[in-house]
């Protein structure tokens, strides 16, 4: 693959997941690997729709120094930088700040998968990263520490997630299934709640409450 193709890839990646609802504004970035020593990533702050192929920066993985490109990369290259290096298996890398299982990384762990259809898409888990501002050394760091090669998502605090794989293709579809896998937790986890909550209602504890004083009231 050249640079123009790997551009080119990186731009179709993006529609495609902002068409999904994955990729809101500018938030969220894709990189690609295009050979041993390079990577297409998006650049930052810059809207999906209306990027061109010049605008997808190309660094060299090894010292991450900028080739080509028109703009900055992505404040999160390093992340993506981090992932090439560590899954050599992967071509690719997304960060998304997709609604449902961004909602999830608010809960502070790991997600484990248990429908097949999830599990044969994703693995048995997606990780939890800690917190760490957006952009910064400190969360490329926590990312890395975290990269296993048996984990394709990644769930960071209170962020977003980032999927990694073998073809941008393949990272979308875990992107889909990692939203997918989340919505079913929370599914599972009101639906347990429904059969579960033998606890008397709010309602039913205040009308307990009132008829109680009245009685005291009374005596
Ligand atoms: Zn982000």
């Amino acid at each position: 693959m050249n640079f123009d193709q790997a551009r080119c890839e990186v731009i179709a990646t993006c529609l495609e997941l902002a068409e999904k609802g994955y990729l809101a504004g500018t938030g969220g970035n894709v990189a690609c690997r295009i050979d041993d020593e390079h990577f297409a990533v998006t650049p930052t702050a810059t809207d999906y729709y209306a990027m061109s192929p010049e605008d997808i920066c190309v660094l060299r993985l090894d010292d991450l120094a900028q080739i080509e490109g028109d703009r900055r990369p992505s404040i999160e290259y390093k992340l993506h930088a981090h992932v090439l290096r560590v899954r050599r298996d992967c071509r690719a890398s997304i960060h998304t700040h997709q609604p449902i299982a961004s909602a999830y990384t608010l809960l502070g762990r790991a997600l484990e998968i248990h429908h097949p259809h999830h599990q044969i898409i994703l693995g048995k888990k997606a990780a939890f990263v800690g917190y760490a501002p957006s952009g910064t050394n400190w969360l490329a760091s926590k990312l890395r520490k975290t990269l296993r090669p048996e984990i394709n998502a990644y769930l960071m605090r209170n962020h977003g997630a980032l999927c990694c794989g073998p073809t941008l293709g393949a990272t979308v579809a875990r992107v889909v299934a990692l939203e997918s896998a989340c919505a079913t937790f929370f599914r599972d986890a009101i639906n347990h709640r429904e059969v579960s909550d033998c606890k008397p209602s709010l309602s039913e504890v205040i009308t307990q409450l009132v008829n109680s004083d009245d009685k005291e009231s009374l005596q």
